[in-house]
């Protein structure tokens, strides 16, 4: 039976790709991507031959229908996204749930994601935490970081280095000067780096020493400044 596949690709080193992912983008009818420039320097280091089509968050309400028609009519799809897991701050979520509708087959393989690393490497707890992707650039930022202040588990935000400076002042004013945070930058890549410190510490290296690339910024919850506090 034909099926839809959720393919992770690389979030940098290209080597991070399962022989699974290669097996099956070999093997389908269609890869849908993101943008078809990026994901070709992929797929032609791998000799991967398949049709690329465009699929983004521009065009994906539209196209969702079609691509299940033809997922029905018989066409192996796999979803691929610029760089790791889709659906994860990616598009991926409308089609995988346009195809629980229409009863098709869904199946995601299993790897990279920027995320994951992150956590891991901060050496946060990481049994139980909650990934919020990207912040709201503008409306409704301050009322979530209120919010998210109380969350006990590890908190893990996607930013962009054009925001991190100001998005450390506001962990800072809204968690605490003190709260623990791990910034992760470039991971895979050459220039891979983890930075640990206060909120306020991270804030004032990162303005002196502008950030570039790509960015994972992890928070220490709530949870763990108390049991800092009785610790003390
Ligand atoms: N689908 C991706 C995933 O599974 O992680 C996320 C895509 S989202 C559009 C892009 C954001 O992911 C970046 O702005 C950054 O926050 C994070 N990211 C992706 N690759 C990264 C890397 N190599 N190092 C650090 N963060 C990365």
């Amino acid at each position: 039976m034909s099926k839809l596949f959720i393919v992770p690709t690389p979030i940098g080193n290209l080597e991070d790709i399962t022989l699974r992912a290669l097996k099956v983008l070999s093997s389908v009818d269609i890869i849908l991507a993101e943008d078809t420039r990026t994901s070709s320097v992929l797929l032609k280091k791998y000799d991967i031959k398949a049709r690329l089509e465009s699929h983004h968050k521009f065009n994906e309400h539209k196209t969702i229908g079609y691509i299940c028609e033809r997922i029905a009519g018989g066409a192996n799809i796999a979803l691929i996204s610029d760089a790791g897991t889709p659906g994860i701050s990616d598009p991926g979520f409308l089609l995988v749930r346009k195809c629980r509708e229409e009863g098709i087959e869904v199946e995601t393989l299993p790897g990279p994601t920027a995320f994951v690393p992150a956590l891991v490497n901060s050496g946060f707890p990481c049994d139980r935490f909650c990934f919020e992707g990207f912040l709201p650039i503008k409306k409704g930022r301050q009322t979530k970081l209120k919010m998210l202040a109380r969350e006990e588990r590890t908190l893990i935000f996607y930013e962009s280095p054009y925001r991190l400076v100001k998005t450390l002042l506001q962990i800072s004013e809204f968690f605490g000067a003190d709260r623990q945070v791990s910034v992760s930058r470039e991971l895979t890549k050459i220039h891979e780096e983890t930075r640990r410190g206060s909120a306020t510490e991270l804030a004032a290296w990162y303005s002196q020493n502008e950030p570039k690339g790509e960015i994972v910024i992890v928070v220490e919850g709530e949870g763990k400044v108390r049991d800092r506090e009785i610790e003390e």
